[in-house]
């Protein structure tokens, strides 16, 4: 059965002080997790080792890097490799995040390398997709996202494929405090769904959780999380406020 998530993504936020102040204040909130459902905290290289540390010991809470490279290990100046990350730990990566196509030129085949080094190193890729406004106007959301799910995405196997997340994120929805509606939401999540079964056949398509990430907060979370397609979200702005983002928890289904 796929999982119910709650990804925070701190971004280039914080510092490590509040960082660490925030993950205690959120510990200090009542909230529960079931066996189905995970908390994930994306959070930036420098506090990986004390995210880990604090959160590392709760049921179905995870912290992620929000990147990773390409490549084994070698002179890369100034990237962070899988197996640094496996090395403190670390289970989960943030791929393909809308910002980091834009701002680094980041491609469908640059991503696909990299969801193939987490994937040989058993860490779980959060693979980000989503389209631009201009897409969204022109009607071609459908055939955008597949395009990215095709080449980044599609050349896994079967048992491979269930063990990615993915997160719908429009790009015009991202910080923007403009959220896709809930029918909006389900129509595209339903979409990738049977993108997925069309490839891998419906049971595996059945195991994908496919979040959706798009100024996301305590006041729509229950909505949008009530949509029989979409399993949790990918979290920005609101996951650094401890009781917002205790709020979109409680919120999964
Ligand atoms: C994000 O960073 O992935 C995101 C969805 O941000 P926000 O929730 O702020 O829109």
């Amino acid at each position: 059965m796929r999982k119910q998530i709650a990804a925070a993504n701190w971004k280039m936020n914080l510092t490590l002080q509040k960082g660490e102040e925030l993950l205690n204040e959120i510990i200090a909130l009542p909230h529960s997790l079931n066996e189905d459902q995970q908390a994930i905290f994306a959070v930036p290289f420098p506090y990986l080792a004390m995210a880990h540390q604090k959160m590392g010991g709760y049921k179905n809470v995870f912290i992620a890097a929000q990147n990773c490279y390409n490549k084994k290990s070698g002179a890369y100046t100034g990237e962070t490799s899988v197996e640094m990350l496996q090395s403190i730990g670390i289970k989960f990566v943030v791929l393909g995040h809308s910002e980091r196509r834009e701002y680094f030129n980041e491609s469908n085949q640059f991503l696909a390398e990299k969801v193939n080094i987490c994937l040989e190193n058993s860490i779980t890729p959060i693979f980000c997709c989503g389209e631009a406004l201009s897409v969204r106007e022109a009607n071609s959301q459908n055939e955008f996202v597949t395009k990215q799910l095709e080449e980044s995405l599609f050349h896994l196997s079967a048992e491979q494929i269930q063990k990615v997340v993915i997160a719908y994120e429009p790009i015009w929805a991202i910080g923007t405090g403009k959220t896709a509606t809930s029918e909006q939401a389900q129509e595209i999540h339903a979409f990738i769904r049977s993108q997925f079964a069309a490839k891998y056949g419906a049971a595996v398509a059945e195991n994908i959780s496919v979040l959706y990430g798009g100024s996301v907060k305590a006041s729509n979370a229950k909505e949008l999380f009530s949509q029989p397609d979409v399993d949790g979200g990918l979290v920005g702005g609101a996951s650094l406020i401890a009781a917002e983002f205790v709020a979109i928890i409680n919120a999964l289904k």
